[in-house]
């Protein structure tokens, strides 16, 4: 299929912000690519040209794009420089000096020459990436020059998210959207939407039902309700339960395949590099043929005691890592078995997977089993006492298992409840929430914002809804760097992903996720949370602070409307 067809494509997606219209469109659009287009597309839409966990990234600076634009419609980089400040976006720029042409790009060449500029990397690389930029712009028509240019650029943005894409399949698929919890179910083991894709339109649906985890390819992590009260575990699970320590550091998804080694982050970023203390421990320690087990990451003193989260993000870095191994070190504490010995266990009942777990690992100095008893849901005082019990180890709270429960991959379950010690306290709960938006300071604050606007995620509307100004919390440190840590996110216009009333100074890509706290949530006349639901107005947290970064976490991951929906609901 022609590239012009699919450019079409992005540009009606870029004109609606209803999710309905966008899934109408993407499977209009499926229905006429073969399976091997439709992987293809998957990974376009969003501007990626694989699925996330292989890291391969696009992201041009935008002075190479404007040479690349230069060469191919022989203008000087002056001109294109020019151009780019009267309309503001590369792509339209390109689009501006594109000539109508007959289409003779495939999506098939684009997406390989998209993939060599991301691949080419080394010594003369930049050279290299802007010949293979110049030589496909040179032969694209106006609107695929736009779109190529924003692709390569990393501003794509046309908020069509991997559900609405899933939606859309399942319409091909199904003929309706009922297919899209299974396709979900798929995506959730593969990480790759283009490979869901392919599976489902080649094989179809009978293959979505055989789909087993594969050895480097992350699974897609089980999550957990939180709950606020002890006797909310009772209500929504009935069997023996493990409580364990709710470690406070990061959770890490271990491929063990033979003496290869890969560890992937909550986002799905290979951080293999950044832990070669735990790979050695592991190497060492764990025989088996092959396993993918899960765990939480968490920076130790020289005594063993447990460091809070920040104190481990220093280990997020490229260089200097084995100056930092010894200067922070960390231990494993593994929590779950997913696969071992070519054996899926994501359906065998927890407690199975945790004895299995405990039968392959011995406790080293780095690595060692995540704490827990085994209690009933009903007798509040012994989860209490292991609640304490958790604080005084340094965790944050308890995770609190369905011991018969499966492996739910990528599904916010109310088989595992999270309880931390920031719920106990009066009036206080966390929320991890994204910024959407930024409003200068005056005074001490003239340099940096005095507030940033943050939103909550819906994930059935595929939208970010305003929920309150965050101001208060921040060390003088961590103000100075905001506009630093947020500029490559600043956009013109709002997103439209993004639902607001309040007008910030500067808008920004819904992308940054942090930590705040809170007094207590009210119903606000500005804010938009469940507004269609509430009518009066929108939920709001009143007298938030800043608690910390949440870097670990894409915004999809972000607290959602629905979770504060539960928690507005108990308070009232
Ligand atoms: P939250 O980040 O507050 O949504 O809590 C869920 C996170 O807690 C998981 O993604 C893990 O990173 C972390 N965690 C810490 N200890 C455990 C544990 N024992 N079991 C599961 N997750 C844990």
């Amino acid at each position: 299929m022609k590239f012009k067809e699919l450019a079409e494509l992005f540009q009606q997606l870029e004109k609606t912000s209803s999710n309905l219209k966008m899934i109408d469109l993407i499977c209009d659009f499926l229905k006429k690519t073969t399976p091997e287009e439709a992987k293809l597309t998957a990974y376009l839409l969003q501007g990626k040209i694989a699925p996330d966990y292989k890291g391969l990234e696009l992201g041009l600076a935008e002075k190479l794009v404007i040479k690349a634009i230069a060469l191919a419609f022989q203008q000087d980089v002056g001109k294109v420089e020019k151009l780019f400040k009267e309309l503001g976006d590369l792509g339209d720029v390109a689009k501006s000096l594109a000539k109508e042409k007959p289409s003779s790009l495939e999506i098939q060449d684009v997406f390989n020459d998209l993939k060599k500029i991301a691949l080419t990397q080394g010594k003369g690389s930049q050279e290299k990436k802007l010949e293979i930029l110049a030589i496909i712009l040179k032969k694209s028509s106006p609107l695929e020059a736009k779109y190529i240019v924003r692709s390569v650029l990393g501003t794509l943005r046309l908020g069509a998210s991997d559900m609405t894409f899933l939606y859309a399949l399942s319409k091909v698929l199904f003929g309706s959207k009922e297919g899209k919890k299974k396709l979900e179910e798929v995506f959730n083991i593969l990480s790759d939407l283009g490979e869901v894709a392919y599976l489902a339109l080649k094989k179809g649906k009978k293959a979505l039902e055989k789909v087993e985890p594969i050895l480097g390819v992350p699974i897609r992590m089980m999550l957990a309700q939180r709950v606020k009260d002890i006797k909310e575990i009772k209500e929504n699970i009935e069997n023996e339960i493990f409580v364990e320590v709710k470690y406070d550091g990061e959770r890490i998804q271990a491929h063990l395949d033979g003496n290869e080694i890969i560890l992937f982050s909550r986002r799905h970023e290979n951080i293999t590099n950044q832990f070669p203390d735990i790979i050695e421990d592991l190497k060492k320690n764990i025989k088996v043929k092959n396993a993918i087990l899960e765990g939480e990451v968490v920076a130790v003193d020289k005594d063993g005691k447990l460091l809070p989260f920040q104190v481990l993000m220093q280990r997020r870095r490229k260089y200097d890592i084995h100056e930092y191994v010894k200067k922070i070190p960390v231990k494993y504490f593994l929590f779950d078995l997913l696969y071992l010995n070519g054996e899926n266990l994501l359906y065998k009942p927890l407690k199975e997977r945790k004895q299995k777990l405990e039968s392959i690992i011995k406790k080293t100095e780095k690595i060692e089993i995540a704490k827990y008893s085994v209690c009933s849901p009903t007798n509040e005082d012994e989860i209490e006492r292991e609640f304490l019990n958790a604080l005084k180890e340094g965790g944050e709270g308890v995770m609190i298992k369905d011991s018969n429960s499966v492996y739910e991959s990528g599904v916010r379950a109310w088989r595992w409840l999270k309880f931390k010690k920031d719920y106990k306290e009066e009036l206080v709960d966390t929320f991890d929430v994204v910024v959407i938006g930024g409003i200068y300071g005056t005074g001490k604050r003239s340099k940096t914002y005095g507030s940033l606007l943050v939103a909550l995620y819906d994930p059935e509307k595929n939208k970010y809804f305003s929920f309150t100004k965050v101001g208060a919390g921040f060390t003088d440190e961590e103000l100075e760097n905001l506009p630093k840590k947020l500029k490559k996110y600043e956009i013109k216009e709002k997103s439209k992903l993004v639902e607001s009333q309040i007008e910030p100074d500067v808008w920004f890509e819904p992308k940054v996720v942090m930590e705040i706290k809170g007094a207590d949530l009210t119903i606000s006349p500005v804010h938009t949370v469940l507004r269609e639901k509430i009518k009066k107005g929108g939920i709001a947290l009143r007298f938030p602070r800043f608690v910390r970064w949440r870097d670990d976490k894409s915004p999809e991951q972000a607290t959602t409307v629905q979770e504060v929906f539960q928690i507005y609901k108990k308070n009232l």
